[in-house]
């Protein structure tokens, strides 16, 4: 312990001059105001990075945990009130900073320390040795999401290091397989269900210029569609495929799938989608632009409905989406099928329950020999969160400092993240992760993943207006 420190420094030192030389170099942000915590989130980036914190057989997450531990206590936090819980092949961490005041709720900082799975013959680097290279850092993880949770923690321990007090204690909170069954994800909001609100810093976020690679906007996300699975299930008694009868179990569900492929879901708005309409339009080509504004205005606007419906980019913002995704059947070439199955999968507008999505699919199918059950796994059902104006302002703010004059405005995702464990027990969840990228250079889950590098000074700014604001 005595030595590291000292060794650890020169690395950093090194670390430091590639940073503000590529921030400066690129031109899209001020010098680094708060060098040390600029310093040591891409440090702890490129460690957590090297460890491979994928499900399965040699799963290093806890290392991953044991890592920010280890960070947040040379930084001041108090050893017993940092916990790291093993589960199964993995782990979650919970570390608490405590508040002046105990009678007030927490605020949570939530992430995860888990990765998709990477294959190195098929990445131009290896994925699991960070590199800086040309302005980016390259490594599963650099932009889902270990970058991000090295930001928050360095931020953290800068806003330490300064002698801010909360009032409210301040939680940062990383679950363990958030990329596959989200069981720790369940257990850590189940374990923070009276925190007063969620900052998840594995969402949101900003989009810079294809061309000139300048911040355009950022969004903060309020609200994420329910994932569901359902299963469409036909039976038969089956037979000889030399007589066949008059009802077939595959012709049975294909008559069910075709009417769920040309049905859709009454369009809607909810305060979240239409402030993101209205905002987002401006960054359209013209004819989405006059549809978005429209369907914000009139959510029964049928051109406007039509225009958007037709773009995969906004078909899932104005409604519940359900597509078939997989389909088997029979089981002999020469038999009648027993059995043919399907499965549909849902993103369903916040608000909804899918006990409800389940019965309008029955009702457009409407043949009880075709049978529809809820299979989905790993998933709750979740509203949106409130626009709450402590938040709002405090994510304004924040934006202000690190990117002055780049509009702010909320939206809603398609995928799920960690938040729909909190809104299903009622705490309001914002993604509000403060990383710029090109859409061109979002490769989560995918090749060769990485982050620019100029967004540690502003992000380590953003952070700790941010979280000063909130904690307060
Ligand atoms: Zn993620």
């Amino acid at each position: 312990m005595s030595n590291m420190p000292i060794r650890r420094f020169c690395l950093v030192a090194v670390l430091l001059v590639t940073a503000s030389t590529l921030v400066n170099a690129g031109g899209q942000s001020s010098p680094p105001r708060h060098p040390q915590a600029d310093a040591q989130a891409l440090d702890l980036a490129r460690r957590a990075i090297a460890l491979r914190s994928v499900r399965g057989p040699g799963n290093q997450t806890i290392k991953v945990a044991e890592l920010f531990r280890d960070a947040l206590v040379a930084g001041g936090f108090a050893v017993p009130d940092i916990s790291i819980t093993p589960v199964d092949d993995t782990a979650f961490m919970v570390a608490r900073w405590r508040g002046s005041d105990p009678s007030l709720k927490p605020l949570v900082i939530s992430g995860h320390l888990d990765v998709v799975e990477a294959k190195a013959a098929d990445w131009q680097r290896d994925p699991f040795t960070p590199v800086v290279e040309n302005g980016y850092l390259y490594g599963r993880g650099a932009s889902d999401m270990k970058f991000d949770g090295a930001l928050a923690i360095a931020a953290l321990i800068e806003m330490k290091r300064a002698g801010f007090a909360p009032r409210r204690d301040v939680v940062i909170e990383f679950s363990g397989d958030e990329e596959t069954d989200m069981k720790t994800s369940a257990m850590i909001a189940e374990q923070l269900k009276g925190a007063d609100l969620v900052v998840n810093i594995d969402g949101g976020g900003g989009t810079l210029d294809e061309t000139t690679g300048k911040p355009r906007y950022f969004t903060w996300q309020g609200a994420e569609k329910t994932y569901a699975d359902f299963e469409l299930s036909v039976t038969n008694p089956g037979g000889h495929s030399s007589q066949p009868r008059a009802d077939s179990a595959i012709s049975q569900l294909a008559r069910g799938l075709l009417k769920i492929g040309a049905y859709r879901f009454t369009p809607e708005l909810n305060d979240i989608s239409r402030a993101y309409f209205v905002k987002a339009a401006q960054y359209e080509k013209p004819e989405i632009a006059a549809a978005m504004k429209a369907f914000a205005a009139n959510p029964a606007d049928r051109n406007a409905i039509e225009t958007l419906a037709a773009d995969p980019a906004h078909v899932g913002q104005i409604g519940t989406t359900c597509v078939a995704t997989m389909i088997a059947g029979g089981h002999a070439q020469n038999a009648l099928p027993q059995r043919a199955t399907a499965n549909i999968n849902c993103r369903i507008f916040p608000g909804h329950k899918p006990a409800d999505i389940l019965a309008e699919l029955s009702r457009v199918i409407g043949d009880p020999a075709v049978h529809v059950q809820d299979v989905t796994e790993g998933s709750v059902a979740n509203d949106a969160s409130p626009i709450r104006a402590d938040f709002v302002s405090a994510v304004e703010a924040a934006m202000a400092l690190a990117y002055p004059g780049v509009p702010v405005f909320p939206s809603m995702a398609s995928g799920a993240s960690d938040s729909m464990w909190f809104r299903y027990h009622g705490v309001p969840s914002y993604g509000a992760s403060p990383v710029f990228i090109k859409s061109s250079d979002d490769f989560s889950h995918g090749l060769n993943e990485r982050i620019p590098v100029a967004n540690i000074a502003p992000g380590i700014t953003y952070y700790v207006s941010l979280l000063g604001a909130l904690a307060k």
